[in-house]
C-alpha cells in the first residue's frame, strides 16, 4: 500500500538542526529559522516572462541554525552532505564555493552586495531539510530563505513584507550569481512571503501578491504531490534552454498581445515564428497565462473542483506545446486521472520532479495506489506522495 510522507512539524526539524550544529560546531546556535518548499498550483513556465503564477507554501520546510561570530570565516554543515564546508568571508564571490554550500554562503554575499546588511558577517550554519532535494519543490529557494531570514533578524534588517521582498531578491542574487543557477524570484516569493490556507497570485514583474483563499478540506478535496523520484535536471540545460527560447519569443511579443479577448491563433500568426519549437513555447505561454485568470475567477468564486480540468490543460501544454515533461511525469499524471484526480499536472521546471493532482479526500488511497501501480509496472522509479495543505512562509522556530 503506497503512503504519503508526512511532514515533520517545525521544531522538530529547528530541533535536527540544533542538533547537527551542536555536534559539527561544538556550540550552541543563536536561533533557528524554517522556510518552506513549495509548489505551483498552475502558470508554470511563465514566472521569468513577468507573467502571474500561483504558488504556494508546503508544510515541509528547511530548518538553519545559526550563529554569528567575529572570525573571518564561514562554517556550513547540511544533513543532506558528510562533509563541513568552511572558507573565508571574505573569499566568497561568484561562483565560489562551488555546489550546496554557494546556496547558503551567497546568501550573506548578496545581502552585503545590495546592502541590506553593512558588512558580511562569521557565521557558522547547521542545515536540515524535509524538501526532497530536486524534485521541483524548491528545496533550494527554502534554503536560501531561511538563511536570509535568520541573518535579517539577527542583524535587525527589516523583515516585515518589504523587508521580505527585499530578501526574497538577495536570495535570487545569490542563487543566479554565487550558486549559478537561473531563478526568477516566484520561488523565493513564496518562501518568504507565503500564507497558512491561501495561494498566492504573484505578480512575477512587479512582485506584487493577492492572496486566495483555498480551503480544500471544506470542499472535500486534496491536493497531492507526487515526487516522481526522478530528479528534474536543471544543470543538465533542457531548463535553460526552454527558459530562453520562452523569453526570445515573448520579447518579440510582450504582455500586450495577451489582454482579455485577443484571438491565440491570430497572435500567433502575427508573430510568424516558423520554427515549430518556438511557436510551441509561444502557444504555451498564451495559453497559460488565459489559465490562470480562469483558476482565479474560480477560486475567488468558491468553485475549486472546477479548477481540475485547468491543471489537465495546463499539464497538456507543458508537455506537448512546450516539450518539458517527462515519461515519469506524463505516468503520474495518467495514473492519477485514470482514479478519478479532477486534475493533474507536472510542476517545476520539467524534465522529472514533481506532479500535483486534486482529488477527493475519499479517493486519496486509491490515487496513491493507481500512480504507485503504474510505475512499478512501466519500469519507473516508486514515487513518494507528499501533502500539499498551502502553509505558512520563513519564521524562526526556536
Ligand atoms: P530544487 O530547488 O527544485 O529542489 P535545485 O537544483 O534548484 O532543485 O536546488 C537543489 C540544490 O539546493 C541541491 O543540489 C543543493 O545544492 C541545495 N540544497 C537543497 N537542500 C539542501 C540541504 N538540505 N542541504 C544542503 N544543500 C541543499
Ligand atoms: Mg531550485
Amino acid at each position: 500500500m503506497a503512503t504519503r510522507v508526512k511532514p515533520v512539524a517545525p521544531e522538530h526539524l529547528g530541533e535536527r538542526a540544533a542538533d547537527l550544529f551542536g555536534e559539527r560546531f561544538g556550540t550552541v546556535p543563536d536561533g533557528v529559522w524554517i522556510a518552506p518548499g513549495r509548489a505551483n498550483l498552475i502558470g508554470e513556465h511563465i514566472d521569468y516572462t513577468g507573467a502571474k503564477t500561483m504558488p504556494f507554501a508546503l508544510p515541509y520546510a528547511t530548518a538553519v541554525a545559526v550563529r554569528v561570530h567575529s572570525h573571518d570565516r564561514l562554517r556550513v554543515a547540511s544533513t543532506a552532505y558528510e562533509d563541513v564546508w568552511e572558507g573565508a568571508v571574505s573569499e566568497v564571490e561568484p561562483g565560489h564555493p562551488n555546489g550546496w554550500p554557494a546556496y547558503v554562503a551567497g546568501v550573506p554575499w548578496a545581502m552585503t552586495y545590495h546592502d541590506t546588511i553593512a558588512r558580511m558577517p562569521g557565521l557558522d550554519i547547521a542545515v536540515h531539510s524535509s524538501v526532497p532535494e530536486g524534485a521541483g519543490l524548491s528545496s533550494s529557494a527554502a534554503l536560501e530563505s531561511a538563511v536570509a531570514l535568520a541573518i535579517a533578524e539577527l542583524f535587525g534588517a527589516a523583515t516585515d513584507d518589504a523587508g521580505r521582498r527585499t530578501l526574497a531578491r538577495d536570495c535570487v542574487t545569490a542563487e543566479n550569481i554565487v550558486a549559478g543557477a537561473a531563478t526568477g524570484g516566484m520561488d523565493q516569493s513564496v518562501a518568504l512571503r507565503a500564507r497558512q490556507g491561501r495561494v498566492m497570485l504573484l505578480d512575477c514583474s512587479s512582485f506584487a501578491v493577492e492572496y486566495l483563499s483555498l480551503d480544500l478540506a471544506a470542499a472535500g478535496l486534496a491536493l497531492l504531490v507526487i515526487n516522481t523520484n526522478a530528479p528534474h535536471r536543471l544543470v543538465d540545460g533542457g531548463y535553460a534552454l526552454r527558459r530562453s527560447t520562452v523569453e526570445r519569443v515573448w520579447s518579440g511579443i510582450g504582455r500586450a498581445a495577451v489582454s482579455e479577448g485577443t484571438d491565440i491563433d491570430e497572435v500567433l500568426r502575427r508573430a510568424a515564428v516558423d520554427d515549430p519549437m518556438l511557436t510551441g513555447a509561444l502557444r504555451h505561454v498564451l495559453t497559460e497565462i488565459r489559465r490562470v485568470d480562469a483558476v482565479a475567477a474560480l477560486l475567488r468564486a468558491g468553485e475549486l473542483a472546477a479548477i481540475g480540468s485547468h491543471l489537465t490543460a495546463s499539464h497538456a501544454s507543458l508537455r506537448d506545446d512546450l516539450v518539458v515533461s517527462s515519461v515519469e511525469l506524463d505516468c503520474a499524471v495518467a495514473a492519477a486521472l485514470a482514479a478519478g484526480a479532477l486534475g493533474a499536472r507536472m510542476i517545476g521546471g520539467g524534465f522529472g520532479g514533481s506532479v500535483l493532482a486534486l482529488v477527493r479526500l475519499d479517493h486519496i488511497g486509491l490515487t496513491l495506489e493507481s500512480v504507485r501501480r503504474a510505475a512499478h509496472d512501466a519500469g519507473l522509479p516508486e514515487p513518494d506522495f507528499l501533502h500539499a495543505t498551502p502553509s505558512g512562509a520563513a519564521r524562526r522556530v526556536c
